[in-house]
């Protein structure tokens, strides 16, 4: 064949593919979207992720699927999802911990979280709450404090990986409480609380998402949350100010991301559905009932994500920096 037909033939190729690229964005989605969740399901990233796809997916027509992809503090899922083919059917639930701190714990992350992805949203905000079994004999955070002085590595913490924000948030709580607990890595937290309801855990700093229930029932003990007001969703923990460590205060963060290139109006129609998501009534009572905080107004969408993600990235260098904290 002559260089012009095959040139011919080439642009007609390229023609075909744009128009075909723009309908498919038109008609998307058609056919199940899967959210990758970087930790094991029943922790606060998977129970968030149920609760605001299924909602998307009524938006959207189409059905929103969970894949609990677990490992290394949340980073094997976001990798994983980073690397998926950028077409709007494959997306995912990052948090503070793979999209905040853990670039400054682990050297060789396959991932940028400000330059990989395209995001879409916060979907909720999770202040941490310190809990622990309910027969470990310390009925308050001034007498956590002082046992776990007194216990050193005699005291058990679970956490869900290097990175992840109970890894993280406990990190900063252990320093502030001079506690050296052994401290128990789990594919997330959602098996930490099981582990605690077993009474195999002595504590943990978790998102309220997946703690609020069992705190409620009395089944877990919630000793303080970290934020300077009590939650409606649980009216009855004290403020880490109340209970006596003041300077202990931090809220986590989950979040929706697309993999890099994926179309702008995919992205868009993406956002769109999570706002919509987030401003539909039963959808807000279930993640307010769990204590989820819900992003209003400029809070909302990607462009404020993206400038969040790289506030928080300096945010955990700095801190990690700071306290000697090296990558590894
Ligand atoms: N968000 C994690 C989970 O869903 C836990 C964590 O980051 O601490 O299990």
């Amino acid at each position: 064949m002559s260089q012009n037909i095959l040139k011919t033939l080439a642009a007609i190729g390229a023609a075909f593919a744009m128009s075909a690229g723009s309908a498919d964005a038109q008609t998307y989605p058609t056919r199940a979207v899967t959210v990758i969740v970087p930790f094991a399901a029943g922790g606060p990233t998977d129970v968030i992720a149920r609760i605001v796809g299924e909602a998307m997916g009524k938006t959207l027509g189409q059905q929103f699927i969970i894949e609990n992809v677990a490992g290394a503090g949340g980073t094997t899922g976001i990798a994983k999802g980073a690397a998926a083919t950028a077409d709007g059917y494959t997306i995912m639930m990052g948090h503070m911990g793979t999209h905040g701190a853990a670039p400054a714990l682990y050297k060789n992350i396959k991932y940028k979280p400000d330059q990989d992805f395209e995001p879409i949203g916060i979907a909720a905000g999770t202040p941490i709450v310190i809990v622990g079994r309910n027969n470990y004999p310390a009925k308050t955070l001034q007498e956590l404090v002082a046992k776990l002085k007194a216990d050193g590595d005699k005291a058990n913490e679970g956490h869900a990986g290097v990175g992840s924000v109970s890894f993280t948030t406990c990190t900063m709580f252990n320093v502030m409480a001079g506690a050296k607990p052994a401290r128990v890595p789990y594919t997330g937290t959602g098996p930490v609380i099981n582990d605690m309801l077993a009474d195999k855990l002595d504590y943990a700093c978790d998102q309220i998402v997946s703690v609020a229930s069992q705190v409620r029932a009395g089944t877990i003990r919630g000793y303080a949350i970290a934020t300077d007001k009590r939650s409606p969703a649980l009216p009855d923990v004290p403020t880490t100010t109340e209970a006596g460590l003041p300077d202990y205060k931090v809220s986590a963060w989950n979040a929706l991301f697309a993999p890099k290139g994926t179309p702008k109006d995919v992205v868009a129609k993406l956002t769109d559905a999570l706002d919509k998501a987030l401003s539909d009534a039963a959808t807000r009572k279930r993640l307010e009932d769990l204590g989820g905080v819900i992003p209003e107004g400029k809070e909302r969408g990607g462009a404020h994500l993206a400038s969040f993600v790289k506030i928080e990235m300096d945010r955990w260098d700095k801190a990690f920096k700071a306290g000697g904290v090296m990558p590894n």
